[in-house]
């Protein structure tokens, strides 16, 4: 599997200039390129080829006065910045055709310099290497100083150098790692994502967003508060942006620190984890979206799905139209709607139930109806062993064919 590995990077003054010129000539060649096509396709010609590209813009380019300076940076940035076109091309193409799932994606746009994030990435071709001195040696940039928070379980395949809209610079490796299969366990969890809590777990645990991850969030608000008071092309209002961009990047950071350490615990304890899929796209047109997104549940479930994977647990999401609130966990009745503000209520059977743990306990007897029923004919590799509860406990009864759009995806 491949993972990335995020470090803080310190150029110097001159290292900063060098680093400017390069993300300057990768934006140049990248607008190039997306320039080319598409007058091409304007011409009614035909689609230029990826090689032609390179051969264009990069080879002959340097040899006239006015792209002659794309000589002064590593030839492998550049060659990158046309891949990243490619890649956005083809990712555009497999949209249309529908061979791309989810969310339509739209042409290539022309890169700028006022762009919230600079990169450029070189390969293992452009000979960067860490050195014994644990400076990262990057081609015509020099010996950038990195802040190695951890250390790099093997050797990186690529690293791409990222300045964010906060001034700051990152390196980020691509590394590849084996599997780390942990040992197995008996516990299974489902995971209800709510608004009330961050996440509520089958086993009842409720969590919820930390103190000082809420502290920074308020601050992010009330400094954005302040920026949008400020009038238009002032020089309090630079000043502002840059403060806005600083709380930004601290709340993105804090959250994923936090979401790493709780996704780990969550995949380190249950041999099997069931969330259910929120289509978060779909739920961010409604009034709920600020709340969803300062939640940032995309970015946990992924990283559940990822280290599932890695540590050999099984990760499954279930259709987001599955009843898992109203339904009684207890005698799989389908009850009444319920308003957001009903924490807790009584199914006609008899049981209590707790809103959230319900719905929880809910997704992880879906999760695990829907891989049993399936798990003889699918992939059986990819499958884990037996459930231990399968046939007696009374949630897998349920299966696909009483329960009507539960799907793992
Ligand atoms: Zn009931």
């Amino acid at each position: 599997m491949q993972l990335r590995y995020n470090y803080r990077a310190y150029p110097t003054p001159g290292q900063q200039i060098e680093l400017a010129r390069a993300f300057g000539c990768a934006r140049v060649v990248f607008n190039d390129g997306l320039r080319l096509r598409r007058q091409a396709r304007e011409a009614g010609e035909k689609y230029v080829s990826d090689g032609e590209l390179s051969r264009r813009l990069i080879t002959e380019a340097k040899a006239t006065p006015e792209r002659a300076w794309l000589g002064e940076v590593s030839a492998v940035v550049l060659q990158q910045a046309l891949a990243d076109l490619n890649t956005a091309y083809r990712n555009f193409f497999a949209s249309v055709t529908g061979k791309r799932k989810g969310r339509k994606v739209a042409l290539p746009r022309f890169r700028s310099r006022k762009d919230n994030r600079q990169a450029i990435r070189f390969t293992k071709n452009a000979r960067f290497k860490v050195l014994d001195n644990s400076r990262l040696r990057l081609p015509k940039i020099g010996d950038l100083a990195v802040r190695w928070s951890r250390t790099l379980p093997s050797d990186p395949s690529s690293v791409t150098i990222i300045k964010d809209a906060a001034g700051r610079y990152f390196a980020s490796f691509v590394v590849q790692t084996k599997d780390e299969p942990l040992p197995e366990t008996d516990s299974e969890v489902g995971i209800d994502l709510g608004l009330t809590h961050f996440a509520v777990l089958s086993d009842g645990t409720k969590v919820t967003a930390p103190k000082f991850l809420r502290r920074a969030a308020r601050k992010l608000k009330r400094l954005q508060q302040d920026l949008s008071r400020k009038q238009k092309g002032s020089a309090n209002r630079k000043k502002a942006v840059v403060k806005v961009a600083r709380a930004h990047a601290r709340v993105v950071d804090t959250r994923r620190d936090w979401q790493h350490k709780l996704s780990t615990t969550i995949i380190r304890e249950n041999q099997a984890v069931y969330v259910e899929d929120l289509c978060v796209t779909g739920l961010s047109r409604t009034r709920l979206a600020k709340s969803v997104h300062d939640a940032g549940w995309a970015s946990f479930t992924a990283m559940l799905e990822c280290k599932a994977a890695r540590y050999g647990r099984t990760f499954a999401r279930v259709d987001r139209f599955f009843p898992s609130t109203r339904m009684c966990s207890d005698c799989g009745r389908i009850n009444n709607k319920m308003a957001l503000n009903v924490r807790s209520w009584d199914c006609p059977c008899g049981s209590h139930h707790d809103r959230d743990v319900n719905a929880a306990i809910n997704v992880r007897a879906a999760g695990q109806a829907d891989l049993n029923a399936r798990g003889a004919h699918v992939r059986p590799a990819s499958v884990p062993a037996a459930h231990r509860e399968a046939g007696t406990h009374p949630d897998a009864a349920r299966s696909t064919r009483s329960v009507e759009g539960i799907s793992v995806l």
